[in-house]
This record gives C-alpha cells, sequence and structure tokens, in this order.
C-alpha cells in the first residue's frame, strides 16, 4: 500500500458547494487533507474567481488514497467511491463541481447524464434530481490541467468566473 494518510475531504457537512477531485497526491498524502499541494494553490485561485471561500466548500476526490502515478484503476475507483456516494448522501450539495475526466466519468455515469469530451462540456451546467437530491453538476477542466496545457488557462478562469452567478 502506498498511502500514508488516507484523504476523505474537507469542508462543511452541510456545503451548497461539492468540488470532487481525482485523488491525493503527494503533499494531500502526507497532510491528509485535498489539494493543498501545487493543484490546490491553482485552486486556491479557481475559488476566489468564483467568488468562493475555502472553507465554505466542501471538497474531496473520488480516490481517497494516495495515487504515485495520478492515475487510478477501475477497481481502485470501485472501492472508493461508496465513500463518495455516502459524502454526497449527507452532504446534499445544490452544485457539484467535477474537477477532471476520473470525476465527470464517475458522476456522469452514476446520474445517467450522457457524456461528451472535457472541450464540449467544460463549465456547462447539466441539472440533476433524484429522490434525495436536486444539484447542478459542472464539469470543469482539472485546475492542473493549465499547467500542462498552458493554452487551457484562460478558458479555465472564464469557467470559474462564470460560477460566481450560481450563487
Ligand atoms: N489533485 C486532485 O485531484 N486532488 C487532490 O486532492 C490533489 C490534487
Amino acid at each position: 500500500m502506498t498511502r500514508d494518510r488516507p484523504v476523505f475531504g474537507e469542508g462543511p457537512e452541510d456545503a451548497e458547494v461539492l468540488l470532487i477531485g481525482l485523488g491525493p497526491g503527494y503533499h494531500e498524502n502526507l497532510e491528509g487533507r485535498p489539494f493543498v499541494g501545487r493543484a490546490g494553490k491553482l485552486l486556491d485561485k479557481m475559488l476566489e474567481l468564483a467568488g468562493w471561500r475555502r472553507e465554505d466548500v466542501y471538497i474531496t476526490n473520488v480516490m481517497k488514497s494516495y495515487l504515485p502515478e495520478n492515475e487510478a484503476t477501475d477497481e481502485q475507483v470501485r472501492a472508493c467511491t461508496p465513500y463518495l456516494d455516502r459524502q454526497m448522501d449527507i452532504i446534499r450539495p445544490r452544485i457539484i463541481v467535477l474537477l477532471g475526466n476520473v470525476a465527470v466519468e464517475y458522476i456522469f455515469h452514476k446520474f445517467r447524464l450522457q457524456l461528451a469530451s472535457m472541450q464540449k462540456m467544460h463549465g456547462r451546467i447539466f441539472p440533476i434530481s433524484t429522490l434525495t437530491m436536486q444539484a447542478k453538476i459542472i464539469p470543469m477542466y482539472h485546475p492542473a490541467a493549465a499547467l500542462r496545457n498552458p493554452t487551457l488557462k484562460s478558458t479555465i478562469e472564464d469557467d470559474w468566473k462564470n460560477l460566481a452567478v450560481l450563487r
């Protein structure tokens, strides 16, 4: 096992906004908190653009254990997602922001939404309504995507600025 600390997530239990990333990296694994490394610094900037305070939103990941290669197998996703499902049941967020493809694939599958490429879906609002939850689901590029592809930076920033109208 590669993990030092599980990273379940943090934020208020009654948060209106839930952010779902991929999984803990090096720094998250050491601290036991989500998004505290380089991607976390970027996420903090994006939250500012949306006008949201970090302490008001609940931040978690699909995966709860360290991913040294930043990739999760289907089996690992299956092992971790019951925790994510439970988190959603408890928090019952009004807005769910999906950070990157793994979160998008899991949540779209769970709520039977029609999946398309991130290029097509980023920043768009997908409303869902279940017996226990009504929410707006918004796929976003992972904040770290701007590190790999600097041309995406302004697109990602615009998407976050547009979230400001939601609250
Ligand atoms: N990237 C993620 O997707 N989640 C984290 O918690 C940190 C980096």
